[in-house]
């Protein structure tokens, strides 16, 4: 090849690239938009906001201090303390651009689910920093999607793998997942030079407990009917966690609480007394990709709670150590990562049952709106196993299923429509 010839292959890569990032930030601007023009908007949401439009509008990367090194993780059983023990910041990686699943889509075979061909078409791009300037990335093997992600990253970028045990109620499981942690614990000593300490391990637990306090009194103040905030106004604050350091997230979680707070005194509420309370659980709802948040709100729901992996399942209970050492956060870690897990990628799904059961009660939630992303096969078992529970308790269920494009927008639309007409509709009768 002349050296013309490079420079010409040269631009077209550089036009593919531009082409990228014009569409990536179109589809970005449509939906921020979209939850910036959703009525009763709290002031304290703009910090969040700004995140999202810096990681997907100005492209830069992840919200640190600087010079701390990121490590991109790919699910929430990658514990984020020891992470932050070892002096690195993580960076929740999951993907739902539609522009990089296009990408993705040409490298990943067609039944694979669209979160994970977005993820292939970021590291095929290129231009993403909060994917590109990771020093490692730490890939937990909990479905066949992820296994065959780690594949593709690891020959291409330094890529940790975590084998999640299937199980999680034999001290077996529980002893696996410790021995991955202590491994992936030393790669990151490579990556930093930081050697893990009781201190510094109990150092970034506090942090994390503090981000979970002020997530529970969000969820508490979330728990009022009628709701403070809107559903979609909160996924935007837990999506923004990904790319944010947990601290700066935790101050501004704390300055949403009192906001919150003060509204509530003050009697002004996010959405009025009688409109059907919709709970979304199922495949994760990952930022751009609102498209179903937004239509529930936009056609009279009220998106009372979700139970994804992109909500409150990120941030569950503090890690309970029983031992002051290292071994003894390292097992508090393992355990708080997988046991209350309800992901449904473990053999045994009663936890999820019973966490979906709980919900309900807790938000006084009318109508279930079960998501699954093309080719999400983990999730779509699960549906089925809930619909029988809801159906027991004559709760309205549906299974709704998306791609990572616009085409189905207005099809979902009448679903979610007719959804909440048939919710509207047995309260009145049942008056
Ligand atoms: S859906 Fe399950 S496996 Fe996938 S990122 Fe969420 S918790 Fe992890
Ligand atoms: S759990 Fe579903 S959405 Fe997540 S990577 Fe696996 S197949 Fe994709």
């Amino acid at each position: 090849m002349n050296e013309i010839d490079q420079i010409r292959k040269g631009s077209a890569e550089d036009r593919r690239k531009q082409r990228f990032i014009n569409k990536s930030v179109a589809v970005s601007v449509k939906y921020l938009r979209k939850i910036d023009e959703l009525p009763h908007k709290p002031d304290a949401l703009e910090p969040f906001m700004n995140i999202l439009r810096r990681v997907f509008i100005d492209m830069q990367g992840a919200v640190k201090p600087d010079g701390m090194p990121t490590v991109g993780t790919y699910c929430v059983m990658v514990p984020q303390e020891l992470i932050y023990a070892a002096g690195a910041m993580p960076v929740k990686l999951c993907g739902g651009s539609y522009t990089a699943f296009n990408i993705g889509d040409d490298i990943a075979p067609r039944d694979a689910c669209p979160l994970v061909k977005a993820v292939m078409g970021f590291q095929s791009i290129g231009v993403m920093p909060v994917y590109q300037e990771c020093s490692l990335m730490a890939v937990p093997v909990t479905c066949d999607c992820k296994k065959k992600l780690a594949g593709y990253l690891s020959e291409r970028r330094p890529t940790v793998t975590l084998h999640v045990p299937s199980g999680r109620d034999r001290d077996a499981d529980m002893e696996q997942y410790v021995r991955e942690l202590y491994l992936f614990s030393r790669r990151l000593t490579e990556v930093t030079g930081v050697e893990l300490s009781y201190e510094r391990l109990s150092r970034a637990c506090g942090m994390t407990a503090a981000a979970q306090y002020e997530l529970s009194r969000f969820i508490e103040l979330r728990r009022r009917a009628p709701l403070v905030i809107k559903g979609t106004h909160y996924m935007a604050v837990m999506n923004a966690m990904s790319y944010t350091h947990i601290a700066l997230w935790t101050r501004y979680m704390k300055a949403l609480n009192d906001e919150l707070e003060e509204k509530i005194r003050r009697g002004e509420m996010a959405s009025k007394e009688n409109r059907p309370r919709i709970l979304i659980t199922g495949s994760p709802i990952v930022f751009p990709n609102f498209k179903l948040p937004l239509l529930i709100e936009e056609m009279g729901g009220v998106l009372v709670g979700d139970e994804t992996c992109m909500g409150e399942r990120g941030a569950y209970d503090p890690p309970a150590i029983v031992d002051q050492s290292v071994d003894g956060v390292m097992r508090a870690l393992a355990n708080k990562s997988t046991r209350p897990c309800t992901c449904p990628t473990f053999v045994d799904n009663k936890r999820r049952v019973y966490r979906i059961m709980q919900m309900l009660k807790d938000y006084q939630v009318q109508g279930v709106i079960y998501h699954v992303l093309r080719g999400c096969l983990v999730y779509d078992y699960e549906y089925q196993v809930l619909e029988e529970e809801l159906g027991k308790l004559k709760i309205p269920v549906i299974r709704v299923e998306s791609d990572y494009n616009e085409e189905d927008v207005e099809q979902l639309r009448i679903r979610v429509e007719a959804f909440i007409e048939l919710i509207k509709y047995g309260k009145e009768s049942s008056r």
